[in-house]
């Protein structure tokens, strides 16, 4: 018998070996296209990463070799351009037309890389990754250019190893999807939003819902143009899918979808003596008995096998695919599945129960142990198992094999939990993953465990559910700790018919107190799947407890500003005066931040503690606890706000008594002023020298401590070593002609200098403030200008602030900082007023002033 195979790589070289194999007489001849046969398609992207160094690791046997060990007769280079069904030939190569004629004909020319019909796609540096030249190419190109920025469009399994291996050759890389998840039809959407996640902290950049729209570059690409806008890339991979490579086929008459043959379970096509496997031929799913395009390695060995012993005289019968798949995506993120995902289970008509169980992979206390993140999914009224999806670091493969032994053998869910599977430390868990994943589903569909999926989580369900923290100390910011070692009283808080949702680290532990709750006749207990670990925790919203906008206003007006993650949780900001506080301050802010808040503390850059984690019912009783203590809260507005100072008066550079002036700022200003609407916020900043640790000219308003020398230099004897020129650190002076110069534009009257001529040409100096006027930081930086003048008393300077406050609220416009009012009007003109003009302030203060602060 003379059977001819069209493709050798994975299914083409198996049918052939095989055959040879059982029947050796057989002349079996393998017409392949390309000059390699039999490569390592999955291991492209590891030699783009360089995981796998040397271009002949990638092919697994030359034509020569392969047709020494087996038999096989190999015409590489050798495209089948026509099959005759009737006259049994193939026609190979267009040119010479050579015709060949079979007694049974394989096809297994398996699939092409899929390029989009956007423009630019044959620019240099636009790779596929099918064959081991493009992965050649692909490597040799990025290092060749250097190419730093690289764009993957796809992110199935394919497009993810490469991304993977890209950054492991040191690229930024982005992966663009079409689809509104990664790996569609692989992973459900939770599952694959988690890997998302995953390597967003690898630094993978993933634009899902993006749709590409073309390559941009005249030559060599040098971006990716998408609904999203345009992509720098060096180089740019595609990976958005493959199509069978049946194109040669189409008039013979052989049933196809959609370019893919359609066979039987024997892998019959529809015409006699011919067959079909590998990525060119659709199989059946062993679950639904549908047709399914199992384009994978692993099938396309499996029927190329079979395929092989039915050409040799048997009669074996394909079972269907599970679309079983395994991926390593990073360092510890692996991901394995098999079966129906819920959507699929669910389109197949399944009565769909599903659980997310985060469990140890192996001994908990063994060094690499880690997490399986599984998800099972089953049949509600068999309790048959349909499919698994697992990610971890450790041996996801083996989680996904055991499915697929018991998928295929129909098992329900109860039959593995006491199957005796394989333990030691070092490989699992004495109650195997695997087991301990089934039982938590079992509980769950015997009404046992009742929760949330973290699907139904994200779309929103437990949204009237109080939020409850069930980790083993209170971890979850600004939520309700509960503690299971004390759960009589615990649970206490609680009414016994309300909403409540338990979230631990795993789910474990949200179980464990579920459990307890319901033996004190709670009625409304849910636990989060998969716990912190898995999910995305969303604001809390306690029934009722949604807070209008007018609320979150007023309360923004005392100091409590919305921690953007909760709708009812605040961080209060404590004033501080100053930034000096006492020990006795220090302790009551602790214990108010331990007794109404999360029990964090932060800094604000402008010296106010912030309590965090504040729960709105508590926000009355934190004020009111910090009032009696002696201390407020505040600092927001479009009001003057509170002060900022260095610590000058205890520097050794400090001129001026920082702590002593801010503090009356302090009272006059941020308190006194504390119903005085501005166009906007007022900020003001004391620095004791020169030096500008706290920015002051940054500021709306900053004053700076100073020390003007009054040099003498008649006194000057020209000294060879200078004590005045070497102790200014602004080299503001010099020896000119044997005598001290000084260049006063420069000197910033640090006052350094002072004292240090032995013969008195720096003995006299006077001390002041400098006031700088229309300063600000952020988003819009300006430096503060200094008012023409050395202000020699602290009243001169506060009322110099008072000046400027009023000013402001009398000539700035809502919404424009003093910096803007200052530019407006011009310097010289503020300056004028501030300086010299008369003041009303009582008219001012009784205008009406809209403020314009947004922080
Ligand atoms: C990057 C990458 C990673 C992968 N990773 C995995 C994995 O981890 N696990 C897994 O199971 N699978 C994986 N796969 C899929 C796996 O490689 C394919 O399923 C497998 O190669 C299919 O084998 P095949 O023989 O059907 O087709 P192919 O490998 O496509 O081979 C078909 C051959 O036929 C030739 N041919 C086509 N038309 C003609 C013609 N008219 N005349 C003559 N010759 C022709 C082609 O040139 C080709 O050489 C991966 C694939 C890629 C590209
Ligand atoms: S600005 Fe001057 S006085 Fe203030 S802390 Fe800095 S060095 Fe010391
Ligand atoms: S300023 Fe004083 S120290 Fe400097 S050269 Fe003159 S006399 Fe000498
Ligand atoms: S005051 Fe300071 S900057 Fe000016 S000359 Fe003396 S040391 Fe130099």
């Amino acid at each position: 018998m003379k059977v001819v195979i069209i493709g050798g790589v994975a299914a083409g070289t198996k049918v052939g070996a095989k055959l040879k194999r059982e029947n050796p007489q057989d002349e079996v001849v393998i017409y392949t296209k390309g000059s390699d046969i039999s490569y390592a398609g999955c291991g492209l992207p590891y030699y783009i990463g360089g995981t796998i160094e040397e271009e002949e690791e990638l092919i697994v046997n030359t034509p020569k070799k392969f047709s020494a060990l087996t038999g096989v007769q190999v015409h590489t280079n050798s495209e089948v351009v026509s099959v005759d069904k009737l006259a049994k030939t193939i026609v190979v190569n267009a040119e010479e037309k050579i015709e060949v004629s079979y007694d049974k004909l394989v096809i297994a020319s398996g699939a092409e890389s899929f390029v989009p019909p956007v423009e630019g796609t044959s620019l240099q540096g636009v790779f596929k990754v099918r064959t081991p030249k493009d992965a050649i190419d692909t490597r040799k190109y990025i290092d060749e250019r250097g190419c730093k920025r690289a764009v993957v469009i796809g992110g199935g399994f394919i497009g993810l190893e490469v991304a993977e291996n890209l950054v492991q050759k040191g690229l930024s890389v982005t992966v663009v999807d079409m689809a509104s998840q990664l790996m569609p039809n692989i992973f459900d959407k939770e599952m694959a939003d988690y890997v998302r996640r995953e390597l967003q902290k690898k630094g993978v950049r993933i634009m899902t819902s993006t749709e590409l729209k073309g390559i941009s570059g005249t030559v060599v690409a040098t971006g990716v143009e998408t609904g999203a806008g345009m992509i720098p890339a060096d180089i740019v991979m595609m990976a958005v899918g493959i199509r069978p490579a049946t194109q040669f086929l189409n008039d013979t008459g052989i049933e196809m979808f959609k370019g893919t043959i359609l066979t039987d379970q024997y892998h019959r096509t529809n015409v006699e003596d011919i067959y079909a496997v590998g990525d060119c031929a659709l199989v059946t799913n062993r679950i639904t008995g549908e047709r399914q395009w199992s384009a994978m390695g692993s099938t396309a060995n499996i029927a190329g096998r079979q395929l092989a012993l039915n050409l040799s005289g048997e009669q074996s019968e394909y079972a269907g695919c599970l679309g079983t798949g395994v991926v390593h995506l990073f360092e510890g993120l692996n991901g394995a599945r098999t079966g129906l995902t819920e959507e699929q289970a669910a389109a197949a008509g399944f009565d769909v129960v599903s659980v997310v169980s985060v469990i140890n992979d192996k001994a908990h206390y063994y060094p690499d142990a880690d997490s399986f993140i599984v998800k099972m999914i089953a049949d509600k009224a068999s309790h048959r198992l349909l499919g698994i999806q697992v990610i971890g670091s450790g041996a996801v493969d083996k989680m996904a094999d055991i499915a697929v032994t018991g998928i295929s053998m129909k098992a329900k869910v109860e039959d593995f939990i006491t199957m005796d599977f394989a333990y030691a430390p070092p490989f699992s868990t004495a109650i195997h993953p695997f087991a301990a994943a089934c039982g938590i589903l079992l509980n769950k569909m015997e009404g046992k465990f009742d929760s949330f999926t973290p699907a139904e989580y994200a779309a929103g369900k437990a949204k009237d559910y109080r939020m409850i923290d069930a980790h083993p100390a209170p971890t979850i910011a600004g939520v309700e700790w509960f503690d299971l070692l004390h759960s009589e009283e615990a649970a206490k808080k609680y009414n016994k018919d309300e909403k409540l949702l338990l979230v631990c680290a795993k789910g474990k532990r949200g179980y464990l107190i579920q459990n307890r709750l319901r033996s004190y006749g709670f009625t409304n207990v849910k636990v989060l799947e998969g716990g912190k670990y898995f999910n995305v925790l969303k604001k809390t919203i306690p029934a009722g407890k949604k807070l209008p906008a007018t609320e979150i206003k007023r309360v923004k007006g005392l100091g409590c500003l919305q921690d953007k993650r909760y709708d009812n949780i605040f961080n209060v900001r404590v004033i501080t005066k100053n930034g000096k506080i006492t020990t006795k301050e220090h302790h009551i802010v602790a214990e108010a931040a331990e007794q109404f808040g999360s029990g964090e503390i932060t800094m604000t850059t402008r010296l106010t503690l912030e309590i965090q984690g504040v729960p709105y019912e508590n926000i009355e009783p934190l004020i009111a606890f910090l009032n009696e203590n002696g201390l407020e809260t505040g600092g927001t507005g479009s009001l003057v706000r509170p002060v900022v100072s260095c610590k000058g008066t205890t520097c050794q550079y400090g001129l001026i008594d920082t702590f002593g002036i801010s503090e009356k700022i302090h009272e006059r200003f941020y308190k006194g002023y504390h119903d005085v609407t501005l166009p906007h916020k007022f900020k003001i900043a004391v620095g004791g020298c020169p030096n500008n640790c706290v920015k002051p000219n940054l500021n709306d308003l900053g004053i700076i401590g100073q020390r003007m020398p009054m040099f003498d230099l008649s006194k000057c004897r020209g000294c060879k070593n200078c004590q005045v020129v070497n102790n200014c650190p602004v080299h503001a002076t010099s020896l000119e002609n044997g005598k001290l110069y000084v260049d006063t534009q420069a000197c910033n009257d640090c006052g350094r200098c002072a004292n240090k001529c032995p013969f008195g040409v720096s003995a006299e100096y006077q001390n002041g403030y400098k006031i700088y006027i229309g300063g600000r930081w952020g988003k819009k930086v300006a430096h503060g200008q200094a008012l023409d003048k050395l202000f020699t008393s602290e009243e001169e300077v506060l009322d110099t602030v008072e000046r400027a406050i009023l000013l402001f609220r009398n000539e700035g416009i809502t919404g424009e900082r003093f910096a803007d009012t200052v530019n407006r009007l011009g310097f010289e003109y503020v300056q004028d007023k501030l300086l010299h003009a008369q003041i009303d302030k009582d008219t001012i203060l009784k205008k009406v002033v809209k403020g314009g602060a947004t922080c």
